[in-house]
């Protein structure tokens, strides 16, 4: 009797095993969602003109990465509509407290101007004042000190996981740098292009609608990552101006990924890092990373007749449809083929 037991249970978990739906892995999606390309967008500067760019983006589907001078005067002003913004997708970085700039950017006065209260003091500034629970962006006043890889490593001391650049402003460098993936170097990221007119020290702006969204077209063709940066000062405003006429041209696609920049090198790590163990027919997930700095999703890609569920609580169907969050647990299903979108954690699961 004590030897048939668990001879019995073991022949019950088999056939409870077979009457499950035949599952297969295929691998990890490129993007979340299994959208076909990602948009992304980050705004320079603490001025008046932010809740306006905001605001644009937020009629098109946009987010964005906000980069805000922290110990500007004009901040406090600004604090509740970023409230509101990260709590509608959008990430707030820093752009240092002070903003300080200075031609040539000599290793000696990015060694004076890189302090602690610069790097880590704005980083606590938005932790304080807005409901985000990690600071990973960082980006560069002027573009100044971002080639020195001594200023690079006291921005990932402080946890920052990109720093975003501005080269060669007054040969027009900064312009197009055509970057349309992941950087190389994260803390000497580049990007797309520049949506915005004429300003600062550059010769001339980029603000040609034909031109700007037929750069996106290219980008978006080949699957890639369109990162696009703006001044908020150095826009104009209202549905025909070219800011909005060109987010109108790239937002609310069903097909594409929006999401701030620091979110986007997050999920690359927690992509990257995931395992998916098969066990018998389920899938177990983890992540060594900490949840709460890579707090996102990512999209796993099955073969299955069957409804998937996490941690034995069925996931909702979703149509393809624009997405907005990094987070979230959901599916899409084409005929056999499911992308799950789930946290990197837990028993998934098709029943
Ligand atoms: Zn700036």
């Amino acid at each position: 009797m004590l030897r048939i037991l668990p001879q019995s249970f073991g022949l019950i978990l088999l056939l409870a095993a077979a009457a499950l739906p035949q599952t297969r892995y295929i691998g990890k999606a490129r993007w979340l969602g299994n959208a076909k390309a990602v948009v992304t967008h980050t705004i320079d500067d603490t001025t008046k003109f932010v809740p306006d760019a905001v605001d644009a983006m937020d009629r098109h589907g946009i987010k964005a990465t906000i980069y805000l001078n922290t110990a500007s005067k004009t901040i406090a002003e600004l604090w509740p509509r970023m409230r509101a913004a990260v709590a509608n997708g959008h990430e707030i970085g820093s752009h240092s407290r002070t903003h300080p700039c200075k031609w040539p950017d000599t290793e000696e006065f990015c060694a004076a101007a890189y302090t602690d209260a610069e790097i880590s003091g704005s980083r606590d500034d938005i932790l304080q004042n807005t409901p985000q629970p990690h600071v990973w962006s960082w980006c560069y006043p002027c573009g100044n000190c971002a080639r020195y890889p001594f200023i690079q490593k006291r921005i990932e001391a402080a946890g920052y996981l990109l720093a975003r650049n501005y080269r060669d402003e007054a040969n027009n460098g900064h312009l197009v740098p055509d970057l349309n993936t992941f950087a190389p170097n994260p803390f000497d990221a580049a990007y797309t292009q520049v949506v915005q007119k004429k300003g600062g020290i550059a010769p001339t702006g980029n603000d040609q609608l034909p031109q700007l969204n037929a750069k996106f077209d290219q980008v978006y063709a080949v699957g890639g990552i369109y990162n696009f940066m703006s001044h908020p000062q150095w826009l104009d405003y209202g549905p025909e101006a070219f800011y909005e006429a060109h987010l109108r041209h790239i937002g609310n696609r069903i097909d594409i990924w929006y999401v701030p920049l620091g979110p986007l090198y997050a999920y690359r790590t927690l992509r990257d890092s995931l395992e998916v163990k098969p066990q018998g027919k389920r899938f177990q997930l983890r992540t060594a990373l900490n949840r709460k700095i890579y707090n996102g999703s990512v999209t796993l890609e099955f073969i299955s007749t069957g409804k998937p569920h996490l941690d034995g609580a069925p996931l909702p169907e979703r149509p393809l449809s624009a997405l907005r969050q990094w987070n979230g647990a959901f599916y899409t299903r084409a005929a056999n083929r499911l992308w799950v979108t789930v946290p990197p954690a837990g028993t998934l699961e098709f029943r």
